[in-house]
This record gives structure tokens, sequence and C-alpha cells, in this order.
């Protein structure tokens, strides 16, 4: 008599089994296909979708779609938990595969570079970002060093405004440097405490501070 191992029914032969190109979410006319992001139902409603990059589709005989999807994680559900400059929109590419059913597929989504993002004029509830990669096991992420910006040495969060200084070009977030965020819209020029010491140093020995370009009060906006 044949014995089936328990745990084995999942390597049956792949019978019938179908690569697919694109698959039509449920209920729209929204066309999937490999390497698109899509939002995917959690099974606690209470929470927000999970976000991942459709890796495969398969169909089987009875036209159960499956996808193999590779997971962004969120900020809050890695190790480290969420940052200070971690933005609302921010992603990990995580190295967590897994099977999922189309059915849990509930929209499309568009993870930018980081790059990109920052350019957006506007962003969509679609729209999100990633700039690291994420190990789910150790919690590492790659890379490990990114720039730091301000006194207060942080990552830039596009979802902060920050004021960038005319004489070094580093960013200052206005709480920083003693200002509110009314302050720092309304002004044109911004130099920052050390630069402008430098300044009173240079007119001190005759020389004059190059003229001052333009305005460098960048507004990052912020949309859930
Ligand atoms: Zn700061
Ligand atoms: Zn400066």
């Amino acid at each position: 008599m044949a014995k089936t191992r328990p745990g084995i029914s999942g390597t049956k032969p792949k019978q019938g089994k179908k690569d697919l190109d694109s698959y039509t979410i449920r209920g729209t006319n929204k066309v999937v296909r490999v390497g698109d992001c899509v939002l995917m139902r959690p099974s606690d409603s209470g929470k927000p979708p999970y976000v991942a990059r459709i890796e495969k589709m398969e169909a089987d005989s009875r036209n159960n779609v499956k996808v193999r999807v590779r997971w962004y994680y969120r900020p809050e559900e890695s190790l480290g938990g969420r940052r200070q400059f971690h933005g609302a929109k921010e992603l990990f590419l995580s190295d967590h595969y897994d099977v999922q059913s189309a059915h849990t597929i509930e929209g499309k989504c568009i993870v930018h570079s980081f790059k990109n993002y920052t350019k957006l004029e506007d962003v969509g509830a679609e729209d999100y970002y990633c700039r690291f990669e994420y190990k789910a096991a150790t919690g590492a992420f790659t890379p490990d060093r990114v720039a730091v910006y301000c006194k207060c040495e942080m990552p830039y969060n596009p979802d902060d405004l920050m004021v960038q200084c005319e004489g070094c070009k580093d960013w200052y977030h206005p709480a920083c440097v003693g200002m509110t965020i009314e302050e720092a819209k309304m002004l044109d020029h911004f130099v920052c405490s050390e630069c402008s010491e430098d300044d009173v140093k240079r007119s001190q020995n005759g020389f004059h501070p190059s003229p001052v370009s333009d305005i460098k009060v960048e507004a990052k906006r912020q949309k859930r």
C-alpha cells in the first residue's frame, strides 16, 4: 500500500498548473503583472494592507490563482520599529517571500526609489518609497549607512520640512535651529549659525560673502 508522508501533499507534480502573465484584481478592471507592487488584504482588517512585489503568478486546473510575492515591510513591522527619520510612506524590501491566493490582492501601488519619491509633485495614496533592503531574520538593513543632515545628524525624512543653509548647503530642521515651521516657510534665505560666524570672520578680513541664490526653503509634502 502506498503511504503518503505528512507534509508532502504540497509537492504533488505540477499537473495543470500554468504560469500567468497577468491577473485582473477581483471586482476591478485593474491588471496586475509580474514585477508589479500590490496591496494585500491583511487577516486582521484593522491593519493597513500588506505591500508586496509579485514575483510569479500561477493558475491551477481549477483556475485558482496563486501569487509568489516578496514582502515589503513597514517600519513598524521591522525589528527596530519605526524611527524618527522613517517617512509615513516608507517601506523596506525584505528577503521574505510567500505564496498567497490572488484573492487577497486588493489594489495596486507604486514603490518609488527614494530619489524619485522626493521629486513627486503630489504623493497619492498609492505612492510609497523604498531606500533600504531588510533582512527579516536579523533586522539588518542595506545600505547600513545613509547621509545624515542637520545638527541632529538624522537621515532625511521626506515628510519633514527642512531649510538649506546657503553657506554649507546642509539641510536643517526648523526646530533644531530655533525656528517654527511657519517661520521657516516665510524665509527667503537661511544661513546656519556656523556659517554666519564664518561670514563675520570673512567680512572682518575684507571678503564679501558670495551673492546669495534664490529661495532654498523646500517644503516636502505628505499626504496619506
Ligand atoms: Zn535636526
Ligand atoms: Zn551652514
